[in-house]
């Protein structure tokens, strides 16, 4: 992504005016059926995350890349509830392709940071948790980052879970960056990069006081980092709550 496009694609969010229509070339080369497949997918994932407690309040978001087209929740409503036709069909720019049936439904704004992971990452998928075991494992990040005040670590080691994170084993030490929260979800873009591209053995970044950005190759891969970084921040929270 160009600088002049991601500018005008972060300007678009913000400004809650990501209406530059393509001429819909990209959706022909996604066929109906995996089109069909990928809106499913979110619907069931997002299912799924509910039951966790990762998405619940109509909070926390997901989206899925194959290739250069975009799948991504809308914002503001209930996840559990999502169905196929409301989800938003974007180009690798931002470019909305593909409205949801309900023209009420809005682009999340998560829609920077879920771009940050696809450009910095080459990410097959992205999803936002506000899993309450990663918000409380934020305040026990001790560690600061040498050069960017904003960013905290937590270091992991010693868990069986760790073989479930890319690049890691049992004996390595898995650094999750953690990033101060803004007022606004899409306030978090610059940050959150930084994060990302300082950490490259890292597939998340946690948000003080609020949850968790997390990738993958694809969506599956995503979901069971996330699985795994969820499971060893909440051994870690009742480690410290027994005092061990
Ligand atoms: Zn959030």
């Amino acid at each position: 992504m160009t600088l002049l496009i991601k500018s005008i694609f972060y300007f678009n969010i913000i400004m809650e005016k990501p209406i530059i229509l393509s001429d819909k070339k990209e959706l022909d080369l996604i066929d109906p059926l995996e089109e069909l497949y990928v809106r499913k997918k979110i619907c069931a994932m997002c299912r799924n995350f509910y039951r966790l407690g990762w998405v619940s309040g109509t909070g926390g978001g997901i989206s899925i890349r194959r290739n250069n087209i975009v799948f991504m929740a809308p914002s503001g409503v209930q996840k559990e509830q999502i169905k196929p036709q409301d989800i938003f069909i974007l180009d690798l720019e931002g470019n909305i392709l593909k409205y949801p049936q309900n023209k009420e439904l809005k682009l999340t704004e998560c829609a920077p940071l879920f771009y940050s992971a696809y450009e910095l990452r080459n990410a097959g998928a992205v999803l936002h948790s506000h899993s309450s075991n990663v918000v409380l494992l934020t305040f026990l990040a001790t560690i600061k980052h040498p050069e960017y005040e904003f960013i905290s670590e937590y270091h992991f080691t010693r868990l069986e879970m760790l073989k479930g994170i890319s690049g890691h084993g049992y004996l390595d030490t898995f650094i999750l960056p953690i990033i101060e929260n803004t007022p606004r979800e899409c306030e978090l873009t610059e940050t959150l990069r930084i994060a990302i591209q300082e950490y490259p053995k890292s597939p998340a970044v946690a948000v003080k006081d609020h949850g968790i950005y997390v990738w993958g190759e694809n969506e599956d891969k995503a979901k069971t980092q996330a699985e795994c970084i969820d499971y060893i921040c909440e051994i870690e929270i009742k480690k410290r709550m027994l005092g061990l």
